[in-house]
């Protein structure tokens, strides 16, 4: 948006080199507004030294705070919200024309963010949104606040958006939406998503599709079937779980329970036994007895997750679990952390070190091994999504080539395959890499379709 507006990229990290900088905030971390403040803190002196300088402050912090942002540090130029990123470029200029900071927060999404002009990191992987928002409550979780409401995007939309990255080169795509399987509840279509992923096997050149994130109350048989029956979507499920407890669950208002959730599992596991399941959980949150800390342990066991990004609960202000009675001493929620990553990574290893023989595809990725220069190896991600760093020749193989290779070793977070490579493919996507070039798709800035609302 910034570039059709005129706007270059600056040419370092360095503010000083900036006349424009924005900062997009992300409210589910910790000490998001701490981190902020402190960041507009640092440009204080660049901004006055250099008033032509504009400082913007978007993303779900800026939907949260609001004015208050421009009380804290009136430096900045331009607030802007989740709902309508589009008005950035417009925001700036009013800022510079009336010589005052401009705020702006809707309370509902004008235009989907991707139907707005976007340049793209990567030539050989894109993300693209099915819907934003979420319908659900869970009680820790800042997002229903925040994002709004869920909105889907047509699914006429979301195919020519990935035909268009097809087009130029893109072999991965990963549908995204807060809650993947309430799509097409807005249209009054629940099978809205099964029906996408078969779609998607239908688009010539797209060797890859995910999605994230799946939500355990809404998916259902129908998405399972066909993944399996898609060729081109990966055996790859993330499915956060959160916490292993019913009573935990209940508190959470996450409305399935853990034997439904084994029972998708088990689903998927008949259907695609090679699936690799991923999850999310939660440790420590307000009430949770050592009973329901060893549910979750035992839901873990069973589960057999091949990775689980594991998180102590911290209070999220304008939450309703931020003010539950009970929470929970730091000191014991990182107790229980420490056993249940032990638990995974022990898990996670037994399945790695499974693999060794094995034959695995990777799609050569950009800067995810940080050890690999040190170590001659590549790294890229395997169908399943597991990591390899595998030996090859960085002079030869480009990321968004696709090589064949035998894994030697499991480790718990990675894959290491250190034989001879058994096959290499050069792509598109490797020969537009190589060339210094990423897909822009351009998106429909005037005349941008509403989202028609709700009545
Ligand atoms: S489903 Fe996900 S995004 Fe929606 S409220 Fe729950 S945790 Fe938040």
């Amino acid at each position: 948006m910034l570039e059709q507006a005129g706007y270059v990229r600056a040419s370092g990290d360095d503010p000083d080199d900036a006349d424009v900088v924005v900062f997009n905030t992300c409210a589910v971390r910790e000490n998001a507004d701490n981190k902020l403040y402190g960041n507009l803190g640092m440009l204080r002196p660049a901004k006055r030294g250099r008033p032509g300088m504009q400082i913007a402050v978007g993303g779900c912090l800026a939907q949260k705070d609001r004015g208050e942002i421009v009380r804290k540090a009136p430096w900045v130029d331009v607030v802007f919200g989740t709902h309508n990123m589009h008005s950035l470029p417009v925001l700036l200029e009013r800022a510079r024309h009336n010589a005052e900071a401009q705020v702006e927060i809707l309370e509902s999404l004008e235009v989907f963010p991707s139907s707005l002009p976007s340049r793209r990191e990567s030539t050989y992987a894109g993300w693209v949104s099915v819907s934003v928002g979420c319908n659900n409550t869970c009680t820790f979780c800042i997002v229903p606040s925040l994002r709004g409401k869920e909105k889907d995007r047509r699914p006429g939309d979301i195919l020519a958006e990935v035909q268009a990255l097809v087009a130029d080169g893109v072999l991965e795509v990963t549908l995204l939406g807060q809650n993947v399987n309430s799509y097409g509840a807005e249209f009054g279509d629940r099978e809205a998503f099964g029906k996408l992923l078969r779609a998607c096997g239908d688009i010539e050149g797209l060797e890859r599709v995910r999605f994230t994130s799946p939500h355990p109350r809404d998916f259902t048989d129908d998405v399972i079937v066909a993944m399996a029956e898609t060729p081109n979507v990966c055996p790859s499920l993330h499915m956060p779980m959160q916490s292993g407890s019913d009573d935990v669950l209940r508190r959470m208002r996450r409305s399935y329970r853990s034997s439904r959730y084994l029972s998708i599992l088990r689903r998927v596991r008949e259907e695609i036994p090679h699936a690799a399941i991923t999850t999310d959980i939660i440790v420590g949150f307000p009430g949770e007895t050592d009973d329901d800390f060893q549910a979750t342990l035992d839901v873990v066991e069973q589960s057999r997750f091949s990775s689980a990004f594991t998180f102590q609960y911290s209070p999220r202000p304008g939450t309703p679990a931020a003010s539950m009675d009970d929470q929970i001493p730091k000191a014991v929620v990182q107790a229980r952390y420490v056993r249940l990553q032990a638990l995974q990574d022990e898990i996670s290893l037994a399945a790695n070190r499974a693999l060794v023989g094995e034959t695995v595809e990777v799609l050569v990725a950009t800067g995810e091994g940080r050890k690999d220069a040190r170590t001659h190896r590549l790294s890229g991600r395997a169908r399943d999504g597991r990591l390899v760093h595998f030996a090859g020749d960085a002079s030869v193989i480009r990321p968004g080539d696709v090589v064949t290779t035998e894994v030697t070793y499991g480790a718990p977070h990675h894959l290491v395959a250190d034989g001879t490579l058994l096959s290499h493919r050069r792509t598109r996507a490797g020969d537009i890499a190589a060339a210094g070039a990423a897909p822009r798709t351009p998106g429909v800035l005037l005349g941008m379709p509403k989202i028609p609302t709700r009545g």
